[in-house]
């Protein structure tokens, strides 16, 4: 028994999804490829949502004043996003915290 094809295609006006089949599959082949199409527009459904969460919250934020972390760039050139920023921070001082914290909390711990 063959199994129907199903062929995700990007479109301007969103996401087909095709299922292309010889006719001889039988209604179970049908069933089994319809699944598989939905599971594929599911799919695609929750990673525009995904993408959407991630617009909203462009980066990670300080734990102490709730401001955005912005990446760094050094004076050598060295470049640090703000992930990266946000990690090395929390490990250095046990949270995220953005470049005001830092240099406050530096001051609090007189260094
Ligand atoms: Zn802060």
């Amino acid at each position: 028994m063959s199994e129907m094809r199903v062929e995700r295609v990007d479109a301007p006006e969103g996401v087909f999804v095709l299922v292309v089949g010889t006719g001889r599959e039988g209604l179970g082949g049908i069933a089994k490829a319809v699944e598989r199409a939905l599971r594929m527009l599911a799919q695609e459904v929750e990673r525009k949502t995904g993408d959407e969460k991630k617009d909203e919250q462009a980066g990670p934020n300080c734990a102490d004043c709730g401001r955005t972390i912005e990446p760094w760039t050094t004076g050598d050139g060295r470049h640090y996003s703000a992930e990266e920023l946000a990690n090395r921070r929390a490990a250095r001082y046990g949270r995220p915290l953005c470049a005001f914290c830092v240099a406050r909390t530096k001051k609090e711990e007189g260094g």
